[in-house]
């Protein structure tokens, strides 16, 4: 894939980026290697410092940045300045936490007794360069969710970013050098996915992360597997979004067309399987249809927009592909189903509800990666649960209900590393993100994530 920003909106080619040569690529790998060497050394106050510096600077160039992601790849642009706001209050965050979260841990008097230890803690230590390798969809969040607690555990980051938002990779880079971190402590590395086994393979480098689709995470995984590297993998979902006939409908329905919606449908953590009660089932979607057809599809650029277009013309043609697959073997579209007319050149796709979805479709055990969802009608609680697991994904899901002892089933047995429930996924600094199953493993954001990329060390003192 060539490395550019076309602009999704019209299809057009605003600039093109050479890849790093060979020897370019190596003068950074020195880079950050020697950066490292200082950079572990500086002390929690030191390191905070400049991850504030870094959130102030990029809280007062949201619009500046909100406006090259949309460019880039067609999120709308009050949604892209949400983005950004969200990297600064994540950056200010892990800029006050991280030195709590990594602070030493003692054992038990009597387990340091037991080892023959005058004393012992655990020290939670940096582990040195760490290659990012990230998607285009949250282009700024899904970059700063890893540098921040990086930065902050005295790692250095290395980002190989999707080829289509270079702008917004070069941007991060220049963002960190502006807040005052040594050359060499984040680099943007303008390369295509094909020279990322070389980089990974380097023995400067340290460990990975990779968020993106399961070809990419096998790829990552297997090239550390064999050069015994540490891993994070945030890979596909198709969350499911139960709705139980003691939720309110009315909002269950109205926050159901935002998390299937957002980020114009291509988000991970988007609910895109809505499992219904029968009792509750017509009134889910009567509401739900409604909010879809209502949206707003255009220009991202416009402040009035709700859907904007698909990244990529691939994209578009992967999701309409899903979606004609459904029709053909029988499923209703209940809006949508296809591209919008109003809209002549750009990569747009209608907000589509599909029902009578079977197994025989491939969207129903496939991610659908764009504003298209599928509703499921059930019997009751047990035969959402189950719906809710055929899937080969397990990154988060969704439960609307006001039963105490359904919420006790559903935190039990969903199969995924998230439950929300009367509310829609999302990412908190605070809180563990990541999955299980296809999702992938390993968990970013709060003590976990930043614990993830530590060196976790036993110091024993002797008698
Ligand atoms: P993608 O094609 O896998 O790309 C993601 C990144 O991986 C890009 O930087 C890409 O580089 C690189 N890449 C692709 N193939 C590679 C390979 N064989 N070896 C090494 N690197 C490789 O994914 P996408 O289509 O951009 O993103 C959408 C997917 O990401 C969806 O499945 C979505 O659910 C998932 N996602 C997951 C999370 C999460 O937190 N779990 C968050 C967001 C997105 P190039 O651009 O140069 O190809």
């Amino acid at each position: 894939m060539p490395i550019a920003t076309v602009n999704p909106a019209t299809g057009e080619t605003l600039e093109t980026f050479q890849p790093l040569t060979p020897a370019e690529i190596e003068r950074r790998l020195a880079a950050a290697d020697a950066a490292y060497a200082d950079h572990r050394l500086t002390d929690f106050a030191e390191r905070a410092r400049l991850l504030n510096r870094a959130a102030d600077l990029l809280e007062e160039d949201v619009p500046f940045v909100a406006r090259t992601m949309t460019t880039e790849m067609g999120k709308p642009v009050k949604a892209a300045r949400a983005e950004a706001a969200k990297c600064v209050k994540a950056m200010r965050w892990y800029a006050e936490h991280a030195e709590a979260l990594l602070a030493d841990e003692h054992p038990a008097p009597a387990d340091v007794a037991d080892s023959g230890a005058s004393r012992a803690v655990v020290r939670y230590r940096p582990i040195g360069a760490v290659l990012a390798v990230m998607p285009w969809n949250f282009p700024l969040w899904q970059v700063v969710r890893f540098a921040a607690p990086a930065l902050m555990a005295g790692n250095v980051g290395l980002l190989k970013h999707a080829s289509n938002v270079p702008q917004t990779a070069l941007y991060l880079e220049d963002l960190f050098l502006r807040a005052g971190f040594p050359h060499g402590c984040f680099q943007t590395l303008l390369v295509g996915s094909g020279a990322v086994e070389g980089i990974l393979r380097d023995g400067r480098v340290a460990a990975a992360t990779l968020t993106g689709s399961e070809p990419a995470g096998q790829s990552v995984a297997s090239v550390s597997g064999h050069e015994i590297k540490k891993t994070v993998l945030e890979l596909g979902g198709s969350d499911p979004y139960l709705v139980l006939p003691s939720a309110d409908i009315e909002r269950a329905a109205t926050v159901a067309v935002t998390a299937r919606v957002q980020n114009n449908g291509q988000s991970c953590i988007a609910a895109k399987r809505f499992i219904v009660h029968a009792d509750v089932y017509d009134a889910f979607r009567d509401r739900f249809v409604a909010g879809m057809r209502e949206l707003t599809v255009g220009d991202p650029m416009n402040e009035d927009t709700d859907v904007g277009p698909l990244s990529s013309e691939q994209g578009r043609t992967d999701l309409e592909e899903l979606v004609d697959d459904a029709l053909n073997h029988g499923a209703t579209a209940l809006c949508g189903g296809q591209r919008p007319k109003e809209q002549e050149r750009g990569w747009y796709y209608s907000p589509t509800v599909l029902a009578d979805v079977t197994p025989q479709m491939r969207i129903h055990l496939e991610e659908a990666f764009g504003p298209v969802a599928t509703l499921y009608r059930v019997a009751n609680l047990n035969e959402a649960v189950e719906l809710a697991n055929t899937t080969p994904f397990g990154l988060s899901s969704n439960v609307w209900t006001r039963d105490d002892d359904e919420m006790a089933r559903c935190a039990r047995d969903i199969q995924a590393g998230g439950v929300f429930f009367n509310g829609m996924t999302a990412s908190h600094p605070g809180l563990p993100f990541g999955g299980v199953k296809r999702s992938g493993y390993g968990r970013e954001l709060s003590g976990h994530g930043i614990r993830e990329f530590c060196n976790m060390t036993t110091v024993w003192y002797g008698p």
